[in-house]
């Protein structure tokens, strides 16, 4: 559910109308609501409810300073990988023993910058990571809790590129070295080992691969304890899927979800801790765009609109479906027709759907994009020279600007010329 609803025949964000907004600071725009996202993580935070737990929200899928705010207000702790997001969270007011930092390429620079700002633990994803994060943390008198993360040979059954949990993928170390690796962490200076972490993919659309891979995880809990290691957290990833397309897919709920980890974990007395991401975000923002041209050629249909790739890779990227509607709703009973919607970029992969059922819109007519807080803005590029889209947040009947739109001069203050040149 989220709170993109026409109320009057007008699209509204909550209850401030999309169309009042794009009068304000033009097309295209990012809209996030913030009851949306409060009630996503809500979800979670209650299917946890009665175990020791935090739900870290993973912030590569939207990570406006503003929007970390509602959520680390609401309790959330952050997963975080990268330095720049390190800094976002600490920005945003998150406490540093609410975030945790994962990734397969950590710097030597990154891991300085969270062990002195402090942080809840590294997810360590390799032996030579490990290492490194050995000789930072000893270097600097500092001491780094870990977990590893273990890459339990699962198959997501999700699209190819956000698949991580099986032995091809290149994340985490394969379960069944995990043992000699722990053994290694045990020993080296600098290194204090609290858990386990697993992550498996995103956008799942059955619990089945989370339940074979915590159920891998429960039983080398057990197997660790016995080597003698003090596994008291296990970190459980993210990547539960989203409903994309209105009334036809539904994924897992949250609940389930909860349910599903008290049966496999809830048992071992550790602390859980999830990372979700697209869950919380995805279906609490859209983009907003404007119609510019209706082409019609040899029985096809374009409608050319103001957004583009560079504002919403996901379905040039991952062929990723996006419901697209009109802000006026549509009378009822109007027919609809076919059309391929496209942005501007010069490549035929700037195309966001092929043949789409679209009521019928004209020149100037505003569309939204609908799950676009996941995975969209932040993916955001300036190819072809288009500026960064801004971003909206709304609250009630409120909405702020929550990242301006760079001018054009701004866009280019950024690059220099050699001197001879
Ligand atoms: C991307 C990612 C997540 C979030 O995945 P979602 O599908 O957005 O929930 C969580 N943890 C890690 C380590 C990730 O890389």
């Amino acid at each position: 559910m989220d709170h993109f609803l026409y109320r009057d025949g007008h699209l509204m964000a909550e209850d401030v109308s999309l169309a009042e907004i794009a009068a304000a600071v033009g097309t295209p725009f990012y809209c996030y609501s913030t009851a949306t996202l409060r009630r996503h993580f809500q979800l979670f935070d209650d299917a946890l409810a009665g175990m020791d737990h935090l739900v870290c929200f993973a912030m590569k899928s939207l990570s406006n300073i503003a929007v970390l705010k509602v959520l680390g207000e609401s309790g959330a702790g952050m997963d975080v990988v990268s330095g720049g997001e390190y800094a976002r969270a600490r920005a945003a007011g998150i406490p540093a023993d609410r975030i945790v930092f994962s990734g397969v390429g950590k710097t030597r620079e990154e891991m300085a910058m969270a062990l002195d700002g402090g942080l809840r633990q590294f997810n360590v994803e390799s032996e030579p990571e490990l290492r490194a994060l050995s000789q930072v943390a000893a270097g600097m008198g500092a001491t780094a809790p870990i977990t590893l993360r273990v890459n339990p040979d699962v198959d997501a059954r999700t699209h190819e590129k956000i698949a991580t949990g099986r032995k091809t993928d290149k994340f985490g170390v394969p379960i069944d070295r995990a043992r000699d690796i722990y053994a290694l962490a045990a020993t080296l200076p600098g290194i204090e080992v609290v858990g386990i972490d697993v992550h498996i993919g995103s956008q799942l659309t059955s619990l089945d691969p989370f339940e074979q891979a915590y159920l891998k995880v429960a039983d080398l809990t057990r197997e660790l304890r016995a080597d003698g290691h003090d596994i008291r957290r296990l970190d459980l990833g993210g990547g539960l899927g989203i409903p994309y397309t209105r009334g036809n897919d539904a994924p897992p709920l949250p609940s389930d979800y909860g349910a599903l980890i008290r049966r496999t974990v809830g048992d071992l007395g550790c602390e859980i801790e999830i990372e979700p991401g697209r869950l919380i975000s995805g279906n609490a923002g859209i983009l907003v765009s404007k119609l510019l041209y209706v082409k019609e050629e040899s029985d096809r249909r374009w409608l050319i609109v103001d957004a583009a790739m560079n504002d919403l890779i996901r379905p040039a990227m991952y062929g990723a479906h996006h419901d697209i509607v009109p802000l006026t709703e549509p009378e009822s009973g109007v027919g609809q027709t076919e059309a391929d919607i496209v942005g501007p970029v010069c490549e035929s992969g700037d195309t966001f759907a092929r043949s789409r059922p679209m009521p019928p819109l004209a020149e100037g007519d505003l569309i939204a994009f609908r799950s676009a807080g996941a995975y969209a803005a932040v993916m955001a590029s300036e190819y072809n020279s288009r500026p960064l889209v801004p971003e909206v947040l709304v609250n009630g009947d409120q909405f702020a600007v929550i990242r301006a739109r760079p001018t054009i001069d701004e866009m280019l203050s950024r690059d220099t010329i050699p001197a001879w040149l």
